[in-house]
């Protein structure tokens, strides 16, 4: 789980474990594969004493702790304090550099519609350095979602490269 997360943000093809997949591959739809969130059942109720998230009926979500809860640490919160993202997201091209303010907007916004529905999927930070930006979040289909939202909405090239082995998704969109 600790594993070198920087190998995993190289531009290299394959020698660190990813390989290119399509945007309709079989891992989109499939849930409960994320090493976070698979250790094993979780006593409910629960509340993650970082983010006030409750474990109730199988899931993390939003809602009132019940007073019986026992405090406990959600995935993307683990994730976080572990500086472990899920997903990997590049952005860059003219066109992201001369619309940047605008994409960026319309990322957080779609980000803040996820997170409160999801509270798994979460932006975990943005690093920006020569016009081209790294997003990285709590889980792959946030990346996903981000990076056919943008492809959507302006076209471009949008690549996904999986990970099988650490589950770990990178998205490029290139405009
Ligand atoms: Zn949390």
């Amino acid at each position: 789980m600790h594993k070198s997360i920087n190998a995993s943000m190289g531009h290299a093809a394959s020698p660190d474990g990813f390989r290119q997949i399509t945007r309709h591959d079989g891992i989109f739809k499939e849930h409960m594969h994320d090493a976070y969130k698979a250790k094993g059942k979780l006593p409910e109720p629960a509340v993650c004493s970082q983010c006030g998230a409750v474990f109730h009926e199988g899931r993390w979500q939003w809602r009132q702790a019940p007073a019986n809860a026992h405090g406990d640490i959600c995935p993307a919160c683990h994730r976080i304090h572990d500086h472990f993202p899920a997903g990997f997201l590049t952005l860059k091209g003219d066109f992201f550099r001369a619309h940047r303010e605008e994409i960026m907007r319309l990322m957080r916004n779609h980000e803040k519609h996820e997170r409160a529905e999801h509270p798994l999927k979460r932006i975990m930070a943005v690093e920006e350095k020569n016009g081209t930006a790294l997003v990285t979040t709590t889980d792959i289909h946030l990346a996903r979602g981000i990076g056919e939202l943008l492809h959507h909405a302006y076209q471009g090239v949008l690549k996904f490269h999986y990970n099988p082995e650490q589950i770990l998704l990178r998205v490029s969109w290139t405009h």
